[in-house]
């Protein structure tokens, strides 16, 4: 079988040596044409067509050691997958040996000292489901698809980050397969250089097999949802996102967003394909007081579609699945805003305006509150002087539009990423990216992170992620 080397090389992998590696696994091991290959290569992002030589599908940390060792030993290019949600498509690699995470889904919680033990290819849905059963929530994202070890390794965002920080300021531990195979705790006490550097440095130091997450008190029943106008009223619209975010409590959440209306069931027929501006906002807090926090949204001139109202926290949780599948084309450019200013707003309605896909939007996530109060060298995953996300979202469904939609979302970025703080999100990032957008997101903390590389993966096993160059 025709497989890759790390350094990108053509090698002949022999049947008895693929067979030893089966022998050895307790999850199977899938070539292309087997049942399950098809589901394991592909990933989220449709624009991204890679084909390992193999898949390992892990059932145990066990399976993970071997394969790192097989792949060490043969010089064999590895990947490792775990919600394939990386728009960049890291998850996978030609001719590389994949070891998809998926099967690795269980989640332990102690509830006395308000901890979660996941298992990496949980994605986030699962971590909810488990710790809402107690009223208890980890700092996560808001698709609840999108794999915890991807979102983790690289920061992580979502309705809670304005309590309690980035999704990784609120990690205590992981367990961890290095490259020379072995397994090691990472934590303040164990290893506290390699839990610095796994922080925001993503899957650079070797596999995460499990990650352990304080939880807080959240719902079950919180305020949320979206209220929607017509993109005509995007000035008036945008002003209050505006205003009331700079004033928000940390329990409150707000996104701002403008696309084509998509076939919600919320949204009225004759409004769908139209242009609309819309807020989404989730009150983690007591629900009586999101409500009079999310009151002038509701009350604000007369909206198209209004689905804000009090719902289970899971469910908020995956609101917005449903707009985001596999298997479509995406391309994204981002940037951390301080502030919303006037003149961006007047930008966001313009390219809004030359949306070239019914499934685009220009979105504005607001940040701020725990994570600013950090100091920068806290992890790697620094910005912490973010207090927004701009994101320019093209998606689409054919590839004979991939030109005119990504002209679209760089012309857009081109226009407005004068508003940033120089600074931009790593899982966001598309996989034609420069290098110093890769310096833009990790900013101060590249030269210590190349020190930890050095350390622990000197050979650069771990290299299909935005890759830190041993020191
Ligand atoms: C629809 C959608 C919604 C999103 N929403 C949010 C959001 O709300 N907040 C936010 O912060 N981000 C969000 N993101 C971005 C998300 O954080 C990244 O896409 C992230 O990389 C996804 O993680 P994954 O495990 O699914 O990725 P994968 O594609 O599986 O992996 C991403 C990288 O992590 C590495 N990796 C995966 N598993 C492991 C492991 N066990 N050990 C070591 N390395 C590993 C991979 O090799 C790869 O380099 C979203 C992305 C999408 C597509």
């Amino acid at each position: 079988m025709r497989a890759t080397t790390r350094e990108g090389r053509e090698i002949e992998l022999k049947q008895d040596q693929i067979d030893g590696l089966r022998s050895r696994l307790r999850g199977p091991l899938l070539t292309p044409g087997e049942t399950g290959y098809e589901e394991s290569r592909t990933v989220w992002n449709g624009m991204i067509d890679k084909k390992p030589a193999l898949v390992a599908r892990c059932l145990e940390t066990g399976d993970v050691q071997e394969c790192v060792r097989f792949a060490t030993q043969n010089d064999l290019l590895l990947c490792v997958k775990g919600g394939g949600h990386n728009i960049a498509g890291l998850a996978t690699a030609d001719g590389a040996l994949m070891l998809d995470m998926s099967a690795m889904r269980g989640v332990w919680v102690d509830t006395e000292r308000k901890l979660a033990h996941a298992q990496t290819g949980c994605v986030l849905g699962d971590v909810d489901r488990e710790t809402q059963l107690h009223g208890l929530a980890a700092v996560l994202g808001f698709v609840s698809l999108t794999g915890i070890a991807g979102l983790t390794l690289g920061g992580g965002f979502g309705y809670l980050t304005r309590r309690w920080g980035w999704t990784s300021d609120n990690v205590v531990g992981m367990s961890i397969v290095t490259a020379d195979a072995r397994l090691v705790r990472a934590s303040s006490d164990e290893n506290a250089d390699l839990f610095w550097g796994l922080r925001g440095g993503g899957g650079n130091f070797g596999v995460v097999t499990g990650i352990d997450y304080t939880l807080f008190p959240v719902g079950p029943e919180v305020v949320g949802g979206v209220v929607a106008w017509p993109a005509s009223e995007a000035p008036k619209v945008l002003e209050l996102y505006r205003t009331l975010a700079e004033a928000a409590p940390a329990e409150l959440t707000l996104v701002a967003l403008m696309r084509p209306a998509p076939p919600a069931p919320w949204l009225p027929k004759e409004m769908h394909g139209k242009p609309i501006v819309a807020l989404l906002a989730c009150h983690s807090g007591r629900p009586e007081e999101g409500e009079k926090a999310v009151a002038p949204i509701k009350a604000f001139g007369r909206p198209v579609g209004d689905v804000l109202v009090r719902r289970p926290y899971a469910q908020m949780q995956s609101l917005l699945d449903g707009t985001q599948p596999k298997g479509r084309r995406y391309y994204w450019k981002s940037e951390y805003l301080p502030r919303i200013e006037p003149a961006l707003c007047a930008k966001v309605i313009e390219h809004a305006g030359r949306i070239r896909s019914p499934h685009s939007a220009v979105i504005l996530f607001q940040l701020g509150g725990a994570l600013n109060q950090l100091r920068e060298e806290h992890s790697p995953v620094g910005n912490r002087d973010a207090r927004y996300v701009l994101n320019v979202a093209g998606s689409w469904e054919r590839a004979n539009e991939d030109a005119a939609n990504i002209e679209w979302a760089r012309d857009a970025w081109n226009d407005m990423k004068s508003f940033s703080t120089g600074g931009t999100y790593i899982n966001f990032l598309t996989e034609d990216e420069d290098p110093e957008r890769i310096e833009a997101a990790l900013g101060k903390g590249l030269q210590r992170l190349a020190e930890i590389k050095s350390k622990w993966d000197p050979q650069n096993v771990f290299r299909t992620n935005r890759n830190i160059r041993p020191a």
